[in-house]
Order: C-alpha cells, then structure tokens, then sequence
C-alpha cells in the first residue's frame, strides 16, 4: 500500500501521521499513546519501584494483551514472578503474521525505544534476566535498526548488568523467525526459539510457569510492551480512563482495502466500526475483516458495533471490502492461508484446512448443491471445536462468519437447494 510505504518512510513520529487522519471529533483524539514520550521516564519511575508495585500498577491499569486474545497483563506477569525459579524470560512476540496486520511493524520501525523500555520494565516486574525478541522473518531489515538501539542503551546502562545501580542485570536478544505464521502462537514461537520445530506446546502448563528452556516466561505482543512506559510514566488511573471499562487504553488499527486513507491509526477501545470507516474514507463498504482471517468477518449490519474485547475484539488487523469484491473468492483465498500454514500436528486441522479449499472450488464453481454446504458448515464446527491450538481453532471463522452474515452468496452458487441431509455430524458428536 503505497500510504504506508510513505508513512514508514518519512520517519515523522505516530502521532504526526495521526493528526492528519484522526479527525472524527476531539472525544475521540484522546491521548495519543506511542509518541511524544520522554525516554525512559517510565523505566526511570518502574526503578523506583519494588517489582511487585509495578505489577500492581499495571494491574491497576487493566492493560489487556494486545496480540488479540485480551489476556490481563498484570495477572500473566504476577503469575510468571510467582513461580520459584533460578532465572526467568520477557519474551517480545513479534511475529506479526496475521494477514492485514502491520502495526507492530510501524511501533518496530517508529517507536522502537519505546519497545525497549516496556520490555525492561517487565523483566524487572517479573525478576527476568533473559530478554528476546522474535522478530518475524519478513522484519529482517529491522535487524540492524534494533541492534543499534540496543548497543545504544548497553552503553547509556540501560541494558546489562546492575541497571541503575540496583541489583538488576538484563539484556536483550534478537531471534529472527523462519517465515512460520504458526510461530507468532507463543508455545509454538518458545519450541522455535529453542532450535525445535515450531509446533504448538499443550497448554497449561501457560509459559508463565513453564516456557523457554522451562524457565518461566512471560510472552506479549509489541504493541503491549509499548504501553507499559506510558502506564508507569502517567499513571494507571489515566491510562484506565482511556477506552471503555472491559479495554482501558488506545489500539492500533492496520486499515487496508477498499478505503481512500489506509494506514495505522491510534483509536481508544470503544470507537465503532462505523467510525473507523469514517476515518479511513471508505464510502462504499459491504464487509470487513476484523482481526485478520482469524477474526471475524462482518456485514453493515455490525457497523454500530465497538472494537473492544467485550464486543468485536481485535489483533489490530481492519480489512475493508467493497461491493464490487467477490467475498466468497476472499474466504477461498483466506481458507488457501490456514492449509499453507496448518503445522499438521493434529488431525481435525491439517485435513480439515486441507478439505475446506476442494469443498469451496467444489461450490464456488456452481458443481455444490445444499449438501456440500452442509458438510461444508459441519466440518468447520468440528475443525473449529476439536482443533488444538487457535490456528485450528479459528481456521473456520471466514467460513463460519460468511455462512451466518452472507448466506444468500452461498444459496446463490448452489445447484440443488432441495436436499435434506439424513446424517448431521455435529449432532453425531454432540
Ligand atoms: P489464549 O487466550 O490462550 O492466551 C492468551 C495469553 O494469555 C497467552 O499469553 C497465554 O499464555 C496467557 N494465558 C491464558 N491463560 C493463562 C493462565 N491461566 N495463566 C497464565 N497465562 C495465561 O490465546 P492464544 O491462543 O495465545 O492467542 C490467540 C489470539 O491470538 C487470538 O485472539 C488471535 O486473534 C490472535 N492472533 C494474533 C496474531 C497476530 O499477528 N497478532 C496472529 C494470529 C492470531
Ligand atoms: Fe498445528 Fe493446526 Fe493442530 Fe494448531 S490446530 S497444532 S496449527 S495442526
């Protein structure tokens, strides 16, 4: 997309890029959290706290994940320092692979001290020494960048041994990924990270009690780490008035598609997806991807809904379709996505992602009648229910989303809409 080309070129802060399309009344400007910040002021404030006031501080602030399941931020770091160890890991997931997401790759690119210093917090929040960084493979030209910064902060003290003279000694490392969309889900990044094959561990146990190399580790996205300094420079009681009371803070939305004004837009929790529509100029809408293939797939009629993780939540990834586009041709291609990157480790979702596409050219070439529809419908609530891990799990969702929110697209591709199916899987198994 040409736009962010540009954007990620011309190196002016977040915020300037936001002023210029954040323009959908002043309730809705808000703070703007990724610029404009003093470095180190919140590592400077962390420091001079004990470690267990500021898990209470992030608590406080209800910070949810932002990878997109939501998880308390607090609660993962007090259950990761709960657990008696000789060392522990602050691990930086950014692995940015869900299609459609490309905000981490603007706070990497933009921002990157401001990673850095909320990665520092946490391990001192959670007494680790080990800090990495898996970065996504397709993010090698950050490399070097990060590296600098990270040279940077070893020779102002901020890395190393005995930071700010407290009994503190941490260092981060970059581990570059393979180009695995599975190795952005945290066990399967962790068993990659240890030289394995990158394939989902079972959990629990969760990394906070038993991650890399056993040690407890505490696993979050780039975009997580980069509010921890403003939570602890501005406090948590202004951050947790930002956003609505289930998602305190602001989101990074990645908008692309059919829209005049794609980019990365900064939008406290609880905006509409009517108002992000709004903000990027997108006039003529008839679906939107929300959270990537692995979110939901939605029609006008959700458009009043809120992004936040009481209603549609989201990893950050805004997709936007027209009225000319071919939906179901879009899930085709989605459910092409998840058999590429099945890692085949449990059956439900390496035949299932494997059967979805020959089931979808079936229908999608006007050979399907009700019955390939059924098993069609069938197959995805087993895959989605028996799969395990969340690629499996949500490999359905575009199937599933354009069955419940497009279904005359389908009735409109079937051959025969009279038959009645004597077997019902789902009933089978229930
Ligand atoms: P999850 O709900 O199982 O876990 C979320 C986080 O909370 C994990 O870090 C997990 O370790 C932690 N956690 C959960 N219960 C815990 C407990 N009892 N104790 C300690 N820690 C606990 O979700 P998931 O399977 O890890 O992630 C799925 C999400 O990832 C989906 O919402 C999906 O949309 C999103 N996703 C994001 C991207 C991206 O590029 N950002 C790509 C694919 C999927
Ligand atoms: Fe691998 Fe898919 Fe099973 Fe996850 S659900 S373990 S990606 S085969």
């Amino acid at each position: 997309v040409p736009e962010i080309i540009q954007l990620l070129r011309s190196g002016l802060p977040l915020s300037q890029h936001d002023h210029s399309r954040v323009d959908f009344g002043i309730q809705r400007k808000g703070p703007v959290l990724f610029s404009e910040h003093p470095p180190n002021e919140g590592l400077q404030k962390a420091l001079l706290l004990a470690p267990e006031n500021v898990i209470e501080e992030v608590t406080r602030s209800r910070l949810r994940g932002r990878g997109g399941a939501g998880f308390p931020t607090g609660l993962k770091w007090k259950s990761c320092r709960s657990f008696a160890a000789r060392d522990r890991v602050v691990i930086c997931n950014a692995d940015e692979g869900e299609p459609g997401t490309f905000k981490d790759r603007v706070l990497l690119s933009e921002v990157p001290e401001l990673l850095l210093e909320g990665i520092t917090i946490a391990a001192w929040a959670i007494g680790a020494s080990i800090g990495i960084i898996y970065l996504r493979a397709e993010y090698a030209y950050l490399k070097p960048v990060l590296e600098k910064h990270l040279q940077e902060r070893r020779e102002k003290g901020l890395l190393g041994t005995r930071i700010h003279d407290k009994d503190f000694s941490f260092d981060i490392q970059i581990h570059m990924g393979a180009g695995a969309y599975i190795c952005g889900e945290e066990s399967a990044l962790i068993e990659s990270l240890e030289g394995k094959r990158g394939a989902p561990r079972d959990r629990p146990p969760y990394p906070t009690e038993r991650g890399y190399l056993g040690l407890p580790t505490t696993v979050n996205n780039v975009e997580t780490f980069a509010c921890i300094p403003r939570i602890l420079a501005r406090g948590a009681d202004w951050f947790s008035r930002i956003g609505t009371h289930d998602s305190t803070g602001t989101k990074l939305h990645s908008i692309s598609g059919d829209c005049n004004k794609p980019g990365v837009y900064e939008v406290p929790f609880g905006a509409t997806v009517k108002e992000l529509l709004e903000l990027a100029d997108a006039p003529d809408v008839a679906a939107v991807q929300i959270g990537g293939p692995s979110g939901h797939l939605i029609g006008p009629k959700d458009f009043d809904r809120k992004i936040a993780f009481e209603d549609l939540p989201s990893g950050g990834s805004f997709m936007i379709f027209n009225s000319q586009r071919d939906l179901l041709q879009i899930v085709r291609g989605f459910s092409e996505f998840f058999k590429e990157e099945s890692c085949g480790w449990c059956v439900p979702c390496r035949v299932g992602t494997a059967l979805f596409p020959r089931l979808l050219d079936k229908i999608l070439g006007q050979q399907g009648t009700l019955a390939d529809l059924h098993q069609l419908e069938s197959l995805a609530g087993t895959v989605a229910r028996t799969s395990r891990c969340g690629l499996g799990q949500t490999a359905p969702n575009p199937i599933l989303d354009s069955l419940k929110n497009f279904r005359p697209l389908w009735d409109s591709q079937l051959t025969n809409l009279d038959f009645q199916p004597d077997f019902d899987l789902e009933k089978s198994l229930a």
